[in-house]
């Protein structure tokens, strides 16, 4: 590093070691220690490493670049309880269902396409599951694209914030749709003036955020919505390789008296057949029939296709990565593994800890602490924030902080936490029972204080590496 700093220096730049340089700069200082700098292609591979970039897009990074096709964009719909997310996916399946028929779709299977000027847009139609809170960062997790749902008389609330930090930890870009104009209480200026305050700062005031003004309810704005999402589609690389390796995610999954265990599978890649053998976490099986999101029967799905098949053994997790395998013995052997696995793991029930994080850090596996803050009130989560921002200058370890907020550790922080590899930090609070289960099933740290420079304390502590281990 030194010698890196002194070639900046001699080239009139006057970096810190935590300095972000650009390619060019890079390249100068590569070139005077005898390399070539390359720009990364995937810029996917490189961010790998923080673990946070879902596991489909790291194998899609993988596939050759010549086969890549584009693909659909995957569309999910988060926000606040009530800003009507549900009364959103609603109107836009009605008014541009793909095929043209929406009247005849009877049941939902977790996710369904539209179309919109001859173009294809997958949606995630998960918010029934509101109570089901993993589904907002798996939601996150599976999508290229999160539209922000933000009542224009309501403004930005807690979820809407926690829902900014899924699609952040996601790396999903985000559109808002701002919806209910047609209230009189509607009060977009100040909508957007919330909206800027968290970092989502509109076109319109010269930010890169597209804030859509919607009326779900009166189906107002739709158009312009689907208009917003293909745009931001076409500044991202959203493409598959449909002749390739055929994987994708579980959106949901149910046994059904006549039919046995029933899957919604999202395609990412490759193209999955009626008669492939699937391997859905610990479920297999060879699927014996497959059905589109309008209960039509399908032989092969590509890219970006919500299916719903039968003939798996057993019910996956949602979320779930399901990949095929070429024969029965092989996707038999996989499953039979995951399961020993699995019982290993229970038997020495491994944790993350703040020490253990902080291992990772040390040993170079990881470059950042992540966390979430709770608090009591506004007033103690600021001091919070500035110290820890404070702590985090200047040394090799960066502090980011995934999400801050008043009010008690809820389940969705531990989702958070767990999707984030992040420990949860509450001060003056407590965890709610469901959230301290999840947190022992998900092996999230959680870490309560009463006093400010005993939690800042502690956290140095980490990040020196002389902490005490947890009690
Ligand atoms: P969710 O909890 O985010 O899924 O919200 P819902 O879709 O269930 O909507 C909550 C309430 O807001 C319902 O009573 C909806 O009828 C109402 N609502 C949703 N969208 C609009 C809108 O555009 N305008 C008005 N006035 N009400 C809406």
């Amino acid at each position: 590093p030194i010698q890196v700093i002194k070639i900046l220096m001699s080239n009139g730049v006057m970096a810190n070691i935590n300095q972000q340089i650009d390619f060019d700069t890079a390249a100068v200082v590569a070139s005077e220690l005898g390399y070539e700098a390359q720009p990364e292609v995937y810029e996917e591979v490189e961010e790998k490493e923080v673990g946070e970039i879902p596991l489909w897009r790291q194998l899609i990074a993988k596939e050759k670049p010549e086969a890549l096709q584009d693909r659909p964009p995957v569309v999910t719909i988060l926000g606040h309880v009530d800003h009507g997310k549900t009364t959103l996916l609603d109107a836009i399946r009605d008014t541009n269902v793909a095929g043209g028929e929406a009247g005849g779709i009877t049941q939902h299977i977790g996710a369904y396409q539209v179309e919109h000027k001859n173009r294809l847009i997958t949606f995630l139609d998960t918010p029934g599951h509101a109570a089901f809170t993993a589904m907002r960062s798996r939601g996150a997790q599976g999508a290229d694209i999160v539209v922000l749902v933000v009542a224009a008389n309501d403004g930005v609330m807690p979820q809407t914030r926690e829902a900014i930090a899924h699609a952040r930890a996601a790396r999903v870009p985000i559109i808002v749709a701002m919806n209910k104009i047609d209230r009189p209480d509607a009060n977009p200026d100040f909508t957007k003036k919330q909206l800027a305050e968290v970092g989502l700062v509109p076109d319109d005031w010269d930010g890169d955020t597209m804030v859509v003004p919607v009326s779900a309810k009166l189906r107002k704005g739709i158009d312009d919505l689907l208009e917003a999402i293909l745009l931001v589609a076409d500044t991202l690389d959203i493409k598959a390789n449909p002749e390739g390796r055929v994987f994708g995610t579980v959106i949901e999954a149910k046994v059904d008296r006549a039919k046995g265990v029933v899957a919604t599978l999202l395609v990412y890649n490759g193209t999955l057949e009626t008669g492939d053998i699937v391997v859905a976490g610990k479920a297999y099986g060879r699927i014996r029939a497959m059905f589109d999101f309008r209960g039509r029967k399908l032989r092969k799905a590509g890219p970006s296709t919500p299916v719903q098949i039968m003939g798996l053994n057993d019910v996956p997790d949602a979320g779930e990565l399901f990949l095929v395998y070429e024969n029965e013995r092989e996707a038999r052997t996989v499953v039979e593994e995951r399961l020993q696995q699995q019982q290993k793991r229970l038997a020495s029930a491994p944790k993350i800890s703040l020490e253990e994080l902080f291992n990772k850090v040390q040993s170079g596996e990881d470059h950042e602490l992540r966390l979430i803050i709770k608090a009591d009130v506004q007033g103690s989560l600021e001091p919070i924030i500035s110290s820890l921002n404070e702590l985090g200058k200047g040394g090799e370890i960066r502090i980011n902080i995934l999400h801050a907020e008043t009010g008690n550790i809820s389940e969705n922080d531990v989702m958070l936490a767990a999707a984030s590899n992040a420990i949860v930090v509450g001060f003056n609070v407590q965890a709610d029972a469901a959230a301290r289960r999840l947190a022992e099933s998900e092996g999230v740290s959680i870490r309560l204080y009463d006093i400010i420079y005993r939690l800042t304390e502690d956290i140095e502590k980490a990040m020196k590496g002389l902490l005490e281990p947890e009690v």
